[in-house]
């Protein structure tokens, strides 16, 4: 199989990466995709997000990279037809320490986990941590595309030359064919006028890459992960469902444009 490997990031805290990425691979699973969700994220989001406990005695992303485990191993079913996760917890914080700092070595080692079960999906999607740490590059090193999530609210913009320049230099020194997938503006509020504003902003700047579906702020995404259920088992009638499956369905589109 071609798979794709996408990875969900912004250094921003709480700009809605993990939702984007719970119910993005969700939503693609359920049009009939092959998914892997990866959890790039010591605060083990995704994991808990989908079910898992963060803190099990299950192999994880931690000991997949140290090399306690085989990657296959550390890939587990969900509820969701069709998506699979690669947990994370607490542990991953310390990977940094126990791993070879030598060379560009310490980039690739996301990229060496994935290699073996890559195949099996159509999509991997990587939810990353909000800074621009060791595993954020991993992530943008193994990854095709990246996609931002931003919310819509004043500072939004802030931080985002950063990324797009980390995205620049892991495209010139690590990873060639790395573009930018495009930018998603979650917790939309339609009452607001700063919500245009920004939304105008963003589009100034980035155009097309802005996808044209916006995620609306919608207490049943936020109320989901505490269930350990993707918007699609936790409220498959809500609002946040409906703009999720059609991000996904915008998403595919694009991809199908795409070698
Ligand atoms: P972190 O940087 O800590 O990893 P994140 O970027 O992954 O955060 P999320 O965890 O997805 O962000 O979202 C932050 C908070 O906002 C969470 O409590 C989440 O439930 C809530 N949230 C995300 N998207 C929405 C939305 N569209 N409507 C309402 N609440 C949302
Ligand atoms: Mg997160």
């Amino acid at each position: 199989m071609n798979s794709r490997v996408i990875a969900i990031a912004n250094q921003k805290g709480g700009v809605g990466k993990t939702t984007t990425a719970v119910n993005l691979a969700s939503a693609v699973a359920l049009l009939g995709k092959k998914v892997l969700l990866v959890d790039c994220d010591p605060q083990g989001n995704a994991t808990s997000g989908v079910g898992l406990s963060p803190n099990g005695t299950h192999p994880q992303l931690y000991h997949v990279m140290i090399g306690q485990s085989r990657t296959s191993e550390a890939i587990f079913d969900t509820d969701i037809d069709g998506l699979s996760i690669l947990p994370s917890g607490m542990d991953l914080a310390g990977v940094e320490a126990e791993i070879s700092m030598e060379g560009e070595k310490r980039y690739f080692y996301l990229k060496r986990a994935l290699k073996g079960v890559q195949g099996e999906f159509d999509y991997v999607f990587l939810d990353c941590p909000p800074s621009l740490g060791m595993l954020t590059i991993n992530a943008l090193s193994v990854a095709r595309s990246v996609v931002i999530p931003l919310q819509c609210e004043y500072y939004a913009l802030e931080g985002l030359s950063l990324l797009v320049q980390s995205i620049r230099k892991v495209k010139q020194t690590l990873n060639p064919l790395l573009y930018i997938g495009g930018l998603i503006l979650t917790m939309f509020d339609q009452r607001t006028r700063l919500t245009y504003q920004v939304a105008k902003e963003v589009k100034v700047h980035f155009r097309d890459l802005v996808f044209r579906t916006t995620i609306p702020r919608n207490v049943r995404l936020s109320e989901a992960p505490s269930h350990g259920k993707p918007i699609f088992l936790y409220d498959p009638d809500s609002r946040g469902a409906e703009a999720y499956m059609i991000l996904a369905r915008e998403f595919l589109k694009r991809e199908g444009g795409k070698s």
